[in-house]
């Protein structure tokens, strides 16, 4: 049945009909319990009334029109996220490596009209920031690269949560740009040190590069904030958003701040989808839910009592190294390689990832309750005290 398909995905045996908050049905009308939320995707759970009620309601007035012409809705979401990170301006796009191609092209742009003709941009290893040529090329996984040669140049790889193998880059003259991800999603959710982002953000100011965060996993409210960062009290000078931001209607979005939002002017870039009426319509009602169902506050409890349940059934367990992560991005990182335990869980109607090979990654909906977080605890716990790598 798949079969016209690129086999560009190891799909799992089993295809959903219907979603309810954090619940997903199968055609035989087995029920799981959600908690990859289309990999943070689905921060308000599946079928919201209210996102629904704003999708169906903007399909009856206006689907697109170009970004030639002003869009109302494009300009309210630009100011509201513009209010919640105190970023100065938006540029509208479709998905998160589209939002990274504009941050890499504003960087670039940037570095040119400061003189620096072979503009470089430092990213991490172990970081993923999409598909795309350059987006693979700024991706620190070499799997994600492997095939796809000649690359895109103007990258400098250093490790993740190393603040001096940042500074140590700080006599060179072609460096335009620090990319990075405040926590590491695919690179398994990887948290770093408390002084790892204010560092990156005073060597930028020191040296007159752009910190250039990818909040595409974490932003919307995953970690417990709008953004991650803000769990730092830094400001970046661009960021990149998607995932959650439409909670599964395609929207991406690049935000600059100072300087760096008075670089792409017209002409420079575009899109002809990004920003439409229905991906905005749907995203200011995505934040407007998240605020007047105080899913921040929820998050951020809620992640902490199912870290801290975690631990205190697996900690001395042989096979658990660590429990972490912030807000409802978890991470469980095993000893052992633990891809097996996808295909578990799904038996068990539970839907769970792993990543960088032996990272059980949980991403649920924000509106996860608390009946259904001991729910996502025991079954995990049965199933790691049951797995034998
Ligand atoms: C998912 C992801 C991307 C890529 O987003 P797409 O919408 O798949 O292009 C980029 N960066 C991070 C951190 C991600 O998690």
């Amino acid at each position: 049945m798949t079969s016209a398909l690129m086999p560009t995905y190891a799909r799992l045996p089993v295809a959903f009909q219907k979603g309810e908050g954090a619940w997903l049905w199968d055609g035989e009308g087995r029920r799981y319990l959600d908690a990859l939320a289309g990999i943070a995707v689905c921060n308000l759970g599946h079928a919201h009334p209210a996102l629904t009620k704003a999708l169906c309601h903007q399909a009856g007035q206006l689907w697109h029109t170009s970004n030639l012409y002003r869009i109302e809705l494009q300009e309210r979401l630009a100011t509201r996220l513009a209010a919640l990170s105190a970023m100065d301006n938006v540029f509208f796009c479709n998905s998160g490596a589209e939002a990274n191609e504009a941050a890499i092209k504003l960087a670039r742009a940037y570095g040119h009209s400061r003189g620096i003709g072979q503009p470089h941009i430092v990213v991490m290893e172990g970081s993923f920031h999409g598909r795309t040529l350059a987006t693979l090329t700024a991706t620190g996984n070499p799997r994600i690269k492997q095939g796809f040669e000649p690359l895109v140049p103007g990258f400098i790889q250093v490790p993740y949560d190393d603040l001096a193998a940042v500074e140590k880059l700080s006599e060179r003259d072609d460096i335009v740009a620090v990319l990075v991800e405040p926590v590491q999603g695919e690179g398994g959710i990887r948290v770093p040190a408390a002084n790892y982002l204010p560092g990156l953000r005073a060597l930028c100011d020191r040296r007159g590069w752009l910190l250039m965060l990818d909040e595409v996993q974490t932003g919307i409210g995953r970690c417990g904030r709008w953004f991650a960062h803000q769990h730092w009290d830094i400001v970046p000078d661009v960021m990149t958003l998607a995932k959650a931001l439409g909670n599964g209607f395609p929207i991406g979005a690049c935000l600059a701040r100072g300087p760096a939002s008075q670089v792409l002017t017209a002409g420079t870039h575009g899109s002809t989808f990004g920003g439409n009426p229905l991906a905005c319509r749907v995203a200011l009602e995505v934040l407007q839910t998240i605020e007047s169902e105080d899913l921040l506050t929820h998050c951020d409890r809620l992640g902490q009592e199912i870290r801290t349940a975690l631990r205190e059934r697996l900690d001395a367990h042989p096979l658990v190294r660590e429990v972490r992560g912030l807000g409802l991005m978890l991470g469980i990182e095993l000893t052992e390689p633990c891809g097996d335990l996808v295909g578990k869980a799904l038996k068990q109607g539970l839907l769970i990832n792993v990543t960088a090979g032996s990272v059980i990654r949980l991403l649920p909906p924000l509106i996860l309750d608390h009946r259904q977080a001991q729910q996502l605890v025991e079954t995990l716990v049965e199933l790691i005290q049951e797995f034998s790598p």
